[in-house]
């Protein structure tokens, strides 16, 4: 919803003001789905809204929910055609997560990524950003699913700080006590690594949590695996993070991508163990380590076993680590799978 888009709207249908203030509390506290669900509305004024704002900007195509009912993933379409991937996520009983996109594709192209992959189609527009959350919570009402949905993670499509502009108006949305009414400290953007907006984002919203997705602490292997490592090599980015660590009181997470053979022997534990003691006090830092979900690249997961092996040297060397849960995978819903599988199956569909 572009609730500017509905003023000017209900303006030039010459409705009195507080029907702005019926129809934002309507569909962001009452998650309604059509105009025809705001009964307080009178059934012209519906019908004139649902033709010069209308009230979503992505359309549900499909749904597939995980085996265990933990994961949702949606598959909306754009009115270009385009389709964008997001995901619902139940981490603990009463949580809901949700993974947005903000690209359709993606143009960094890191090599174990599916939306990397397949290249970046467009951004989106700060407003289907925001829709993503908004169908999410219209579906969580409609399934009758309990619980708050009030964590959001751009760690779906597309890298975030390459649409600036768009991210921020999106997060402005968020945590707008008069729509989404989201902390901030519940919303993540999660970073390839464009090294400015890093310090930029930690001026701008010094409250809004940020991982940087390192994989590798060694400028070689990075710059294989992340190719905008090239631009941004590890001494530069880690100027960026001490001076975000700076301006903000939060720490910062780094995503590491177990591969096997590739990233997780020792010495890579020890660089990994380096390049975190430069950043700073241990308490600002966190390392997750996630374990990876397969796509079309021939990259192999590491096990778990030494997964966990790698995270203990992290532990004993005073660096917090975890090992991440992947919710999803049954449904190509989790980190780095969108996208790729519902294109290699719309194909295969077509084939039959
Ligand atoms: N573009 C941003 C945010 C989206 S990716 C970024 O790269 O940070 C969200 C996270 O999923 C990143 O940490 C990314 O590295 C990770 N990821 C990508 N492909 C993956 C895969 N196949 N398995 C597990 N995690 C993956
Ligand atoms: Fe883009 Fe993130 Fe995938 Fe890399 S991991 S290709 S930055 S979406």
């Amino acid at each position: 919803m572009n609730l500017s888009l509905v003023e000017s709207a209900l303006k030039e249908l010459g409705a009195p003001r507080f029907r702005l203030d019926q129809v934002r509390r309507a569909v962001f506290t009452e998650a309604a789905a059509s105009y025809d669900e705001i009964k307080v509305l009178p059934e012209d004024l519906r019908r004139g809204l649902q033709k010069l704002a209308p009230l979503m900007s992505v359309k549900e195509r499909r749904v597939e929910v995980s085996s265990d009912g933990r994961a949702h993933k949606a598959l909306l379409e754009l009115f270009d055609g385009k389709i964008v991937e997001t995901v619902l996520l139940r981490p603990s009983a009463s949580r809901w997560t949700t993974c947005i996109s903000c690209q359709v594709g993606c143009a960094i192209g890191c090599t174990f990524c599916a939306t990397g992959l397949m290249g970046l189609a467009r951004n989106l527009t700060p407003e289907e950003i925001t829709d993503q959350v908004l169908f999410w919570r219209q579906y969580m009402k409609r399934e009758g699913l309990e619980g708050r949905l009030d964590n959001v993670v751009y760690m779906g499509m597309g890298e975030p700080f390459a649409v600036y502009e768009p991210l921020a108006e999106s997060l402005r949305a968020l945590m707008d006590q008069k729509r989404f009414g989201i902390g901030a400290r519940h919303i993540s953007v999660s970073t390839s690594g464009l090294a400015p907006q890093i310090e930029r984002f930690g001026k701008d919203f010094p409250q809004v949590n940020l991982a940087l997705s390192l994989h590798a602490a060694d400028d070689a292997l990075r710059t294989k695996l992340v190719p905008v490592n090239k631009a941004y090599p590890l001494k530069v980015l880690s100027n960026a993070i001490k001076k975000y660590l700076s301006l903000t009181p939060r720490k910062v997470f780094l995503e590491y991508v177990m591969l096997r053979g590739e990233n997780d022997r020792d010495e890579d534990a020890d660089s990994l163990i380096a390049f975190c003691k430069e950043l700073g006090p241990r308490e600002l830092i966190h390392v997750n380590l996630i374990v990876y979900n397969e796509t079309d690249t021939p990259h192999k997961a590491t096990n778990e076993d030494s997964a966990r092996a790698f995270q203990q040297l992290l532990i004993k060397a005073g660096v917090h680590s975890t090992v991440r849960q992947n919710l999803g995978r049954d449904i190509q819903g989790a980190c780095g799978q969108l996208i790729v599988a519902e294109t290699a199956r719309e194909k295969s569909h077509a084939r039959k």
